[in-house]
C-alpha cells in the first residue's frame, strides 16, 4: 500500500489544477485533498469541494468568500472558507499537508509557493513565475528547509526524467553537455510577419497542441513562455544560459532532452497531456495511471526540429538577455510581461507592443539582486509601475479605444 499523500492544490480551478484533480480522483487510496484555492471561479470550486470534501477552500476576497461559505453550508459540507494571500500561505504550510501543487498563475503564486518550500513540503511546481522572479531565494528556501521540488512544466519534467536519478545540480559530474528545451512555436510559427500587428487575443490563445490558461497561452504565442522556461531551467538544474538551448518542435511529442558528452541524447516523449508530468511528480518515484493515451509513434508521423526564429520571437531573446544580465532583471522581465499580456488580453495593447513594452521597462528599471521576498516584491512593483505608465502613454498616443501599432520609447 502506498502512503497517503495529503494535498493542497493552489489554483485548483485552472488548467493545471483541474488536470491535477483528474489524476488525484483516479487514486483515492493515494491522495487526499486537504485544501483547494481559486481566485474567482466559485462555481468550479464548489463542484470540486462537493467531489473532494477538502478541509479548507480559499478565495481571494472577503465578499466572494462570504457568499461561497453560504453555498458550502447549503451543500451540507464542513469545508472552512478562508480568503486572501495569508490564507494561501496558511494552507500551503499546514502541518497535515504533505504535498503542495503550486498552480496559481503569475507572481501571485510566489508567496504561497515559497511558504510551501519554507515548511519543507513536497512542492509540485507549475508556477514557473516563482522561479523566474525569485530563483535564488526560492532554491535557497528549498535547500534550507529540506523541501522536495518536482517540476510540473512539461519541459522541465522531461529534463528531470532524462537526468540520472542521483543528479544533484552538478551537470559536469553527470556528463551533461547541454539541456535542450523543446517549444512548439505556438500558433504564429509560420504566420507572415506583416499580419502580427492584427493578432487578436482569441488567435493568440488558440494553441495548436495544448489547452492552457490564457496568460500562458499568450506567452506560448510570443515564446516568452519558453523564455521563462529557460530561466526556470537555469535555477532548477544549475545550468548557465550557454548550456540551455531552445529547439522548436511543432508536434510537441518530444518534451525536452539532455545531451551528454558522449553523444548520447536522452529525451522524454509522450502525447501532449499535462496529466503525464502531473502524475509523474505526484507518484515520484513510482508510476501511476492517469488516463493519458499511449503514444502511437506511427500516427504521430514526422517529428520536426527547427532553430528558433529570433526576429519573429523577440520575447525569447529578451528572456535570454535578462538571464544573462542576472540580479533582478528576470523579476523585471516577468512583471513587464504580466502587465503586457494582461493589457493585450484586454485589447488595450497590440500584439507587437508586448516585446516593446518589456524591452522599454527592462532598460528603464535598475534591477539590483533581490535577496528577500520584500526585495522581489518591491522590484516587481516598480517594474509594474513603469509598465502601466508605458501602456498608458501608448493607449493615449493611439487614441482611446483604438489599438496602437507605432513603436514607442
Ligand atoms: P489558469 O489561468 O488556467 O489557472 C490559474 C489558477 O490560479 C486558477 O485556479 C485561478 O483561480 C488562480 N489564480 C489566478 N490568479 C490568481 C491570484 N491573483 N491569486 C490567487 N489565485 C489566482 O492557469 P494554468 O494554465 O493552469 O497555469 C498555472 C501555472 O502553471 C502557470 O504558472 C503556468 O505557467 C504553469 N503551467 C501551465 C501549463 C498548462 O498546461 N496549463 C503548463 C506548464 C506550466
Ligand atoms: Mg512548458
Amino acid at each position: 500500500m502506498p502512503a497517503m499523500q495529503n494535498m493542497a492544490i493552489l489554483g485548483s480551478t485552472g488548467s493545471i489544477g483541474v488536470n491535477t484533480l483528474d489524476v488525484v480522483a483516479r487514486h483515492p487510496d493515494r491522495f487526499r485533498v486537504v485544501a483547494l484555492t481559486a481566485k474567482a471561479s466559485t462555481g468550479v470550486l464548489l463542484a470540486q469541494c462537493k467531489q473532494f470534501s477538502p478541509e479548507f477552500a480559499v478565495l481571494m476576497d472577503a465578499p466572494a468568500a462570504r457568499s461561497f461559505e453560504q453555498a458550502i453550508v447549503e451543500a451540507g459540507l464542513t469545508t472552512r472558507v478562508l480568503y486572501g494571500v495569508e490564507a494561501l500561505e496558511k494552507v500551503a504550510s499546514l502541518p497535515q499537508v504533505d504535498t503542495v501543487m503550486a498552480a496559481i498563475v503569475g507572481i501571485a503564486g510566489l508567496r504561497p509557493t515559497l511558504a510551501a518550500a519554507a515548511s519543507g513540503k513536497k512542492v509540485l511546481l507549475a508556477n514557473k513565475e516563482s522561479l523566474v522572479t525569485a530563483g535564488a531565494l526560492f532554491m535557497n528556501t528549498v535547500r534550507h528547509h529540506g523541501a522536495t521540488l518536482l517540476p510540473i512544466d512539461s519541459e522541465h519534467n522531461a529534463v528531470f526524467q532524462s537526468l540520472p536519478r542521483e543528479f544533484n545540480g552538478d551537470l559536469d559530474r553527470c556528463g551533461v553537455r547541454r539541456i535542450l528545451l523543446t517549444a512548439s512555436g505556438g500558433p504564429f510559427r509560420t504566420l507572415p510577419l506583416e499580419a502580427f500587428a492584427c493578432i487578436t487575443p482569441e488567435q493568440a490563445c488558440a494553441h495548436p497542441n495544448w489547452v492552457m490558461g490564457r496568460k500562458i497561452s499568450v506567452d506560448s504565442a510570443t515564446m516568452m513562455n519558453t523564455g521563462l522556461e529557460v530561466i526556470e531551467a537555469h535555477w532548477l538544474f544549475s545550468a548557465p544560459p550557454e548550456r540551455i538551448e531552445v529547439v522548436v518542435h511543432p508536434e510537441s511529442i518530444v518534451h525536452s532532452l539532455v545531451d551528454y558528452v558522449d553523444g548520447s541524447v536522452i529525451a522524454q516523449l509522450g502525447n501532449p497531456d499535462m496529466r503525464t508530468p502531473i502524475a509523474h511528480a505526484l507518484a515520484y518515484p513510482e508510476r501511476i495511471n492517469n488516463g493519458v493515451n499511449a503514444l502511437d509513434l506511427t500516427a504521430a508521423g514526422a517529428l520536426r526540429f527547427e532553430k528558433p526564429d529570433w526576429a519573429r520571437f523577440p520575447c525569447l531573446a529578451l528572456a535570454f538577455d535578462a538571464l544573462r544580465a542576472g540580479a533582478g532583471a528576470a523579476t523585471v522581465l516577468n512583471a513587464a510581461n504580466e502587465v503586457a499580456v494582461e493589457r493585450f488580453l484586454e485589447q488595450g495593447l497590440n500584439y507587437l507592443d508586448i516585446p516593446r513594452l518589456i524591452e522599454s521597462v527592462l532598460s528603464a528599471v535598475l534591477a539590483p539582486a533581490a535577496h528577500t521576498l520584500d526585495d522581489v516584491l518591491n522590484l516587481d512593483h516598480e517594474a509594474r509601475g513603469r509598465a502601466w505608465a508605458w501602456q498608458a502613454r501608448t493607449v493615449h498616443a493611439a487614441g482611446a479605444g483604438t489599438i496602437a501599432v507605432a513603436a514607442r520609447s
